[in-house]
């Protein structure tokens, strides 16, 4: 089931002026609306297409943004200034605009129609200096924006439209979204901490904390009907130890794992919450750790992050959100163990139960094993090799004075060999641009130990949120030199802190 909504926007607005009479006018509006159904026809826009009446006054452009704002479903404006549209009608409405913006910089006509223009095609067709004089205002007003320049029917054109339609769904769910904890972060650890004021101003996001104990009395009413359907829905999608099955000696253990999981869910959805993080150190209540139920939640698009990683948890939901639609896997992710030897080095991508299992490359095998630490029970989880393919790591780190967001692609491998006697989840990949740099270039950066792991978010989608969020980003991948790293990473603290964020 989606936890995704399906009804968000784009509107895609033209400026144009009153100069150049109705008949112009209207023949802009007909290339607009042509426009705007063919992207919203294409599938790799994933948002409604809207289109709206053209632009030719400053009235009209204030209450179009003041529109945009207040629309719980506009995530994003398309921009294309057809004709020439004086750009100090656009101030009022820009300056109060709190929706991301893409400015198309495109032409109706893809060529020039050298045998018969004249005069008149040549001022309808005049976005190469209308959309100059509304990029000026935008530069003029400081404003983050994405310009994609190309024909409307291109490929690269769409590429990039739908990289930041991606991010733009990314961002919307991150404005709006309410993430719970179940416990603090593990006592002592550093990263996972952070403002949560902070991050509430800089991204919308709600943070806020339940004691476990509430969690403990929703699955305590969990009733044995629905227990059992779920454990017959596990028997049926994933290879079961056994021992877990009907009559089987742990098949309590999974009767407790599935009454976690439907408690779980059951708070989240009554919560409104699409995110949570948990604790070994508190699970007061809880006879087992959640491992099954993060993992089939993180299927269903919650985010996830464990030992109190709010951060990463509100990551993991955002790039679902991003991948949402043509998602080939996205989880919360933690740097494991590494191999260093002569075969090459890798980095070994698990966690002690929780990663998703839409990133398994087969069917995964549902298990009981011990879990070291948190002194509970011990707890069912899906174990499975990750996929091959090119994917990418993203961390949110609290610097202090600013988050930074920090990227690293990768290229996740088979496992060099069989792994008989590791009871978790796990995926192996290279770092971009190898693992010694990427690696160095990680740690200089302050990333962190846990991410969020996608095969479908790109590197273009993450920079075009950054743009919308305002959040640093430091990318690590395939053309990255540490020197460069070091000294984009001491340049930003100057811009950011003459930015004074
Ligand atoms: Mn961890």
């Amino acid at each position: 089931m989606s936890t995704f909504a399906n009804d968000l926007e784009l509107w895609f607005i033209t400026g144009s002026q009153h100069l150049y009479g109705d008949e112009t006018l209207r023949q802009v509006a007909a290339h607009s609306q042509e426009i705007a159904a063919y992207l919203d026809a294409n599938p790799a826009i994933r948002a409604k297409v809207v289109f709206k009446p053209v632009l030719t006054g400053s009235d009209a452009i204030l209450k179009l943004c003041l529109e945009a704002n207040s629309s719980p479903k506009c995530i994003g404006l398309i921009a294309w200034m057809h004709t020439f549209s004086p750009a100090k009608m656009w101030i009022a409405g820009l300056r109060t605009l709190s929706k991301p913006l893409c400015h198309l910089h495109t032409q109706y006509n893809r060529d020039i129609p050298w045998a018969t223009m004249d005069m008149d095609f040549m001022n309808l067709n005049q976005s190469a200096h209308g959309d100059r004089e509304f990029g000026f205002m935008m530069s003029r007003l400081r404003m983050e924006r994405k310009v994609v320049v190309g024909h409307w029917q291109a490929p690269q054109t769409i590429a990039s439209l739908s990289a930041w339609t991606s991010a733009a769904r990314g961002w919307h769910e991150m404005r709006n979204l309410k993430l719970v904890r179940f416990g603090d972060n593990m006592r002592q650890v550093s990263v996972t901490c952070g403002d949560k004021v902070e991050a509430q101003i800089r991204f919308g996001m709600e943070v806020n904390t339940h004691g476990i104990g509430d969690l403990a009395a929703v699955i305590a009413q969990i009733g044995d009907a629905e227990t059992d359907a779920l454990c017959a829905e596990y028997a049926e999608s994933y290879t079961m130890m056994p021992s877990l099955l009907k009559g089987g000696d742990k098949h309590e253990s999974l009767r407790t794992a599935a009454r976690i999981e439907l408690g779980l869910r059951a708070f989240l959805t009554e919560g409104g919450f699409h995110a949570y993080t948990d604790t070994f150190q508190d699970l007061h209540g809880l006879d087992q750790l959640p491992g099954i139920a993060s993992q089939r939640l993180m299927a269903d698009g919650y985010g996830f992050g464990a030992e109190g990683d709010w951060k990463q948890a509100a990551m993991t939901r955002v790039l679902k959100a991003m991948a949402h639609g043509d998602d080939k896997g996205t989880s919360f992710m933690e740097d494991y163990t590494y191999n260093l030897g002569p075969d090459g080095m890798y980095d070994l991508g698990a966690h002690m139960l929780e990663i998703c299992p839409s990133i398994a490359a087969g069917r995964p095998s549902c298990e009981i094993h011990p879990l070291g630490i948190g002194g509970k029970a011990d707890p069912v989880r899906l174990v499975f090799d990750g996929k091959e393919g090119d994917a990418l790591n993203a961390a949110l780190v609290d610097m202090g004075n600013r988050f930074r967001m920090v990227v690293n692609t990768v290229k996740a491998v088979k496992p060099l060999k069989d792994l008989p006697k590791l009871p978790v989840a796990r995926v192996l990949w290279e770092p971009m641009p190898n693992l010694a740099t990427g690696a160095a270039a990680w740690i200089l950066a302050g990333g962190g130990h846990h991410t969020a792991f996608s095969y479908s978010v790109t590197t273009e989608m993450l920079e075009d949120f950054a743009g919308m969020s305002g959040v640093e980003m430091i990318l690590i991948d395939a053309d990255s030199k540490l020197r460069d790293v070091k000294n984009e990473l001491r340049w930003n603290d100057a811009a950011y802190g003459l930015k004074g964020l």
